[in-house]
């Protein structure tokens, strides 16, 4: 195996003035300590400072090599652009959700992509092949299709620690095309909940048009697969704490300090994103409708500077000063202040105690990727430091929610829950509060940050790699294959779709009629004893008629809504119960898109609807088509139908129909010993997918793409396959007739 190279913004070490590195536990450091993994270790990052800062920068390069870590420097000019401006002004706030607040600029935005790229050249520089490469949050969202595109064989990890906004605010991003672009990249993205996966999503469709199953998306004949992965706490480093026999002293301390009072506590960094104005908000609402607990209860506010000198952060702080000035000034009493404002980060055991001792923990963000400081709550808070059980009150907009169901979940902006939630907890009866934490702490205390990255890794290691993926086959031995099988007096069945796999796409479909080669082949082989022909397709009997009555070949329409028995008869139903109550809703907001786009209609199927914008300006077609798509699959979440993105059309069709029903069944009713299915796109998938109990099966795609096809030919390659195999049985019946 070859070594592990993580790459982050900051380094974790902190370099003293005399050029002396120490290295720091930050939370990912501890995480990959937890995750047990054996492999050597590099860390790739920016040491702090602007390269100004340092005198000897190749000194403080051999230093840290001694601790594992390899710098990026940064200039102060980079550091402006990139982390203060692009990072911080830019990206936050919009994947935060909070656009207002952002501010763009090109000059940052060309500084950013020239950091990611000295990123990616310092990862490219340490790097072999065969390494794993983890890549770490917003700062770097470029760098996954920079190191691909360096040539090495790696294997590439990205996990985003913020939240991901819904398309309709990603797409506010002057750079967005270029930053997902630069995450695909990567062979797996991580997020810490489904709903940033979703959004996540919906944008690479809305904006690169690029469409995905739930974890996973093909790109360029590679797979690309996108997980949840939620970060968890770092469990041991608690753990540590609180077994120190230091820790009592830290306890009773802090006990003391507390004379009796019950301690609401709030810790943050003093971000936007954190909602401290509206918490505050929230806290002078309860203390002005609670006059009885104001001198009982005590609300701790830690709050860790952070980013201080930036304009928009340092007005924070002091409209924070005010107000905790304000309200202590107004709900105050001699000797007590219902607030403690506390500007500044503490030690691990502080932090410890502070939770085992609060009564209520307040994590109420407007906006949170996970949020660490609900779960360390909740680890910390143990019958033997505690005179009562605690409560966490904790903002549905945090990624924690996802996880923490027993949590009493507020909306940050709603100032009268808020202060009604703070007035539930201190009421909570013990057995209650007990219940909840102790249904949270099991969980969590497994989940700890060492088994997230044990996991991401994992999963990075378990991607197919190219050499896994499906290439374009030779044909020929399987012509050979079944032409024996059939000699074996074995019987075989062809399932071929039309489109795109018999015949080439043109601009206007009922223009695709077959070649004059192609009855003739389908008729000669449909002759031989032992071999059947199932031509399975979206067109409409008419069109299959047409061309393909009378050869002998099975014709299946409609996607595999009716059937001709071997082109004779009557069309039949394979399935004469088919639901299509659904229709009316999906009608309606097709047409909807149609009256807003000229040059489109509706096509009605039996089981299916179909959008058609072959005939609509290119661009704003294709605009509409990831709108529709996007906004059907939410739609259709809950109706038995499937939403399919073809060749400019969009297709909503029934779940109950679908070629690989149908192929089943003719598979079935045939009594089929072998059989092979060839197609080109989704809706062939279905049969593609099949697998038959008792039949040899062989699933071949026709062109390229995502497929779970064994093969892979061309529609040249097919064509060859069909005049081999009718050559091979005509060679065949020669020799058993001679
Ligand atoms: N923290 C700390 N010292 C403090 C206050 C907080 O080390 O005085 C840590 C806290 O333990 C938690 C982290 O800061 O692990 C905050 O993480 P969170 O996910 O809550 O928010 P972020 O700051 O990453 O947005």
């Amino acid at each position: 195996m070859g070594k592990l190279i993580m790459v982050s913004n900051r380094l974790p070490v902190s370099i003293a003035a005399d050029g002396a590195a120490r290295r720091t536990t930050g939370g990912l450091a501890s995480a990959l300590e937890g995750a047990n993994t054996d492999e050597d270790r590099l860390w790739v990052g920016w040491p702090g400072g602007t390269e100004e800062d340092f005198n000897d920068l190749e000194a403080v390069t051999m230093a840290l090599a001694e601790t594992g870590l390899k710098p990026v420097f940064l200039s102060r000019e980079e550091v402006d652009g990139f982390y203060e401006g692009y990072a911080n002004s830019s990206l936050w706030p919009v994947l935060h959700s909070m656009v207002e607040r952002a501010r763009f600029s090109r000059e940052w935005w060309d500084i950013y992509q020239e950091v990611n790229r000295r990123y990616a050249d310092v990862v490219l520089e340490a790097a072999d092949d065969g390494d794993q490469v983890w890549i770490h949050d917003y700062h770097l969202l470029l760098v996954p299709t920079m190191l691909r595109e360096g040539g090495k064989q790696l294997r590439i990890g990205f996990f985003l620690h913020t939240p991901f906004p819904t398309s309709e605010v990603f797409r506010a991003l002057p750079g967005r095309s270029t930053l997902l672009e630069g995450l695909l990249g990567a062979d797996l993205l991580g997020f810490h909940t489904y709903d940033y996966l979703r959004h996540f999503r919906s944008s690479l469709l809305r904006i690169l048009g690029i469409e995905s199953e739930t974890e996973r998306l093909w790109l360029d004949g590679r797979e690309v697969r996108m997980g949840v992965y939620p970060i968890g706490h770092n469990h041991t480093g608690f753990e540590k704490e609180m077994h120190d026999p230091g820790f009592p002293a830290v306890l009773a301390e802090h006990r003391r300090n507390l004379s009796g009072k019950r301690m609401i506590l709030n810790v943050e960094r003093l971000d936007y994103t954190k909602g401290v104005p509206e918490k505050l908000a929230a806290m002078k609402r309860f203390l002005e409708r609670h006059p009885d607990k104001r001198t009982e209860v005590l609300f701790v506010l830690i709050a860790v500077p952070s980013r201080q000198g930036v304009a928009e952060y340092d007005s924070l702080t002091e409209h924070v000063q005010r107000e905790v000035g304000a309200i202590n000034g107004e709900f105050g009493s001699i000797g007590h202040a219902p607030i403690q404002f506390l500007h500044r980060g503490f030690p691990l055991a502080d932090l410890a105690a502070f939770y085992a001792l609060s009564e209520v923990c307040m994590v109420t963000p407007l906006r949170d990727g996970m949020n660490l400081v609900a779960k360390e709550f909740l680890d910390c808070q143990r019958p033997e430091f505690y005179q009562r059980p605690g409560v966490l009150i904790l903002s549905e907009f945090a990624g924690a929610a996802q996880e923490l169901s027993l949590a009493l979940h507020v909306n940050p902006y709603d100032i009268d829950s808020v202060a009604d939630a703070i007035n539930r907890a201190l009421d909570m009866p013990d057995a209650e509060r007990l219940s909840r934490i102790e249904a949270m702490q099991g969980r969590l205390r497994k989940q700890h940050s060492g088994v997230w990255a044990g996991r991401f890794l994992s999963d990075l290691e378990a991607v197919p790699q190219s050499e896994d993926r499906v290439e374009i086959t030779e044909m020929l031995p399987m012509a050979q294959k079944l032409a024996a099988d059939v000699a074996e007096g074995k019987h075989v069945a062809l399932f071929l779709d039309y489109d795109g796999t018999l015949r080439d796409f043109v601009d206007v479909p009922d223009d695709a009629v077959p070649d004059g080669e192609l009855p003739p082949l389908l008729r000669r082989l449909a002759a031989f004893e032992g071999l059947s022909l199932g031509l399975v397709s979206g067109r409409p009997p008419v069109f299959l008629e047409s061309h393909f009555a009378g050869l002998g070949v099975t014709l299946v329409a409609e996607h595999g809504y009716r059937w001709l028995d071997e082109g004779k008869g009557d069309w039949l139903l394979f399935n004469p119960h088919v639901n299509t109550d659904w229709k009316h809703a999906i009608r309606d907001h097709l047409e909807q898109a149609s009256l807003l786009t000229p040059g489109t209609h509706v096509e009605e199927k039996q089981s299916a609807l179909v959008w058609h914008y072959r005939k609509a300006d290119p661009e704003f077609g294709q605009w509409r088509a990831r709108s529709l798509l996007d906004e059907l699959t939410v739609m259709a979440a809950n109706l038995p139908v499937t939403v399919h993105h073809g060749q400019k059309i969009v297709e909503v069709s029934s779940l109950q129909v679908s070629k690989g029903l149908a192929v089943d069944h003719l598979i079935r009713e045939w009594g089929c010993d072998v059989a092979l299915v060839a197609g080109d796109d989704q809706t062939d998938e279905t049969m593609i997918a099949l697998d038959p109990p008792g039949v040899d099966f062989t699933g071949v795609k026709v062109g390229k793409g995502p497929t779970r096809a064994t093969r892979r030919t061309d529609i040249a390659g097919l064509r060859k396959f069909l005049v081999d195999l009718a050559r091979l049985l005509d060679e065949q019946r020669g020799t058993q007739q001679s």
